[in-house]
């Protein structure tokens, strides 16, 4: 058995600043109850949901990376249970990861090609638009190891080769969804970054909620509220003081004091910030 050596929060701060999309996965390798991860097929988790995630809602998650278009990432999975050649692309340089059943993750580049493969050949899959567990996380049957270390710049292409031989053949492709309104928003939001967003982003938001009366029900170290982003008859979400944040247990959303004026109060991102620093 190998030492842990990195957390599995700095680890998921790792992969957002290599723009990697992870989520907090149970021992099983599923989402918690209620977690709907198909948001971050499609943005990045900020840092304070990490943070929210593994130091407090689930402090002993697994850790899965979302693969996909938006981190830029498919997986060949190899299971030598029904026959997968583990030996293949032995001497590859791109991250690699060696799973619990003595299984491969071998991580590539997506092609055109890639995406809208589908697998036939027994003990190989691809995994796209999929989760996929990463080291530091433990299962029953044992540990995920890195084989090679992930970094983005070692990513190799999908050899094309490959789809050939392991059966890869082209179905139809169903993709085109629109640009999520939040990513848009985003965009807005690194152009007009600065002092202000700071200062905006730290005006106390139970104030905020108070004002707009908003009921908190005090607890030690937390207050819970109804989560204003949906119909919610149990005070689902939680505000931490510490960081400033809601959290809903319900919805998985998390938001600052900006997010609650933009997205559930309709303001625009300026009159947001002009709200928040008056
Ligand atoms: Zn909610």
């Amino acid at each position: 058995m190998k030492i842990k050596t990195q957390s599995v929060v700095d680890t998921a701060h790792y992969f957002l600043s290599q723009r990697v999309s992870i989520i907090p996965v149970t021992k099983d390798k599923k989402p918690y109850a209620g977690f709907s991860w198909d948001a971050y097929k499609k943005r990045f988790p900020t840092q304070d949901e990490i943070d929210i995630w593994f130091r407090y809602v689930y402090p002993n998650a697994n850790l899965a990376i979302v693969t996909g278009a938006l981190s830029k990432l498919i997986i060949l999975d190899i299971d030598p249970r029904n026959g997968g050649d583990i030996s293949l692309l032995k001497n590859n340089k791109s991250p690699s990861v060696s799973t619990p059943n003595n299984g491969k993750h071998i991580y590539f580049r997506p092609t055109n090609l890639v995406k809208s493969a589908k697998h036939s050949a027994l003990g190989y899959d691809l995994l796209y638009e999929a989760l996929a567990l990463v080291p530091p996380s433990l299962t029953v049957n044992g540990a995920y190891e890195w084989i090679n270390s992930f970094n983005r710049n070692n990513i190799e292409e999908f050899p094309k080769y490959l789809l050939s031989k392991l059966e890869l053949i082209q179905p139809k492709q169903n993709e085109a969804s629109a640009k999520p309104l939040s990513q848009k928003k985003g965009n807005q939001k690194t152009q007009l970054r600065g002092i202000e967003v700071r200062h905006a982003r730290d005006y106390p938001l139970d104030r905020l909620l108070l004002s707009d009366g908003v009921n908190l029900i005090q607890r030690t170290n937390s207050y819970h509220l109804t989560c204003p982003f949906h119909s919610d008859r149990k005070s689902s979400a939680v505000y931490y003081p510490s960081t400033n944040l809601v959290y809903c247990f319900k919805c998985s959303r998390a938001f600052n004091p900006i997010d609650y004026l933009t997205i559930a109060k309709g303001y625009s991102f300026r009159e947001a910030l002009k709200e928040l620093t008056e």
